[in-house]
């Protein structure tokens, strides 16, 4: 049997690092690449390898329309700095005119149904249709930024949308990040600053105090093992589940 993209990605990526990791998934897969940033930290540091190496990979953000305004600063100021530009895909107008009026602008907050309906409108479905087409989907995920995303590989098959997803981070620290940022200056969220190490949309997203969880502030008012939004699911089709394997770097 002819071995997948996965599996001849997969080994050879492990012993690279951020930027030939993106060089050879370029190499390898044929056809259109997304990467899609949120602008978090470690997104940020995407960014900088393909925009620096010139890579042919798209890179588009879901504007949800609830993102903190630091984070539309920090998207101005990344095409500012990198003299390209961060496309964006939105939310069908239709279903989020029905949605905001079944349940109010903020109606996220009352249930686990309503918010999982915001984000399927505002998230889920204009991922679809972003990725629509394409190849590979690169992320920013890492394995050991919460219990959901404990089982991240560095190339896997993304269930959900029945495509090669390369995570070219899965093995990192946030501290490894941090660094990585600091050495080539790369632009960062001001909210981090402040607290927020994992950021979303504004009113579901709050700054955590020192030793909580990275993604503790992510819908903060529901239990842990529901704090995920659709976009990313495993090889069995499951929401990321699992303790983080450990993976010093
Ligand atoms: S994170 Fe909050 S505001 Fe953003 S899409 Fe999900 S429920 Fe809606």
């Amino acid at each position: 049997m002819k071995p997948s993209l996965v599996d001849i990605l997969e080994p050879r990526l492990t012993v690279l690092d951020l930027d030939h990791r993106l060089k050879l998934a370029r190499e390898l897969v044929p056809g259109r690449i997304v990467f899609t940033t949120s602008f978090g930290i470690e997104d940020q540091l995407v960014t900088h390898s393909i925009f620096t190496q010139g890579l042919e990979i798209d890179i588009v953000t879901i504007d949800t329309g609830r993102l903190f305004p630091e984070t539309i600063d920090l998207w101005e100021r990344t095409e500012a700095r990198y003299a390209r530009r961060v496309t964006a895909v939105y939310p069908q107008a239709q279903p989020l005119e029905e949605l905001v009026a079944e349940q109010g602008i903020n109606g996220f907050y009352r249930s686990v149904e309503n918010r999982k309906a915001c984000c399927h409108v505002r998230k889920v479905e204009p991922l679809s249709r972003l990725l629509s087409g394409a190849s590979a989907w690169v992320t920013g995920l890492r394995a050991d930024q919460s219990q959901e995303r404990g089982k991240v590989r560095l190339a896997e098959l993304d269930a959900g949308h029945k495509l090669l997803k390369v995570n070219p981070l899965a093995d990192y620290t946030r501290d490894a990040i941090v660094a990585a940022v600091e050495e080539f200056s790369v632009p960062i969220n001001e909210l981090h600053g402040r607290g927020f190490l994992s950021i979303g949309c504004a009113p579901c997203t709050r700054a955590v105090e020192p030793g909580e969880p990275e993604r503790a502030g992510r819908w903060w008012w529901e239990s842990e093992e529901k704090k995920e939004c659709g976009l990313h699911v495993s090889e069995t089709g499951e929401l990321r589940r699992g303790p983080a394997p450990e993976r010093p770097r």
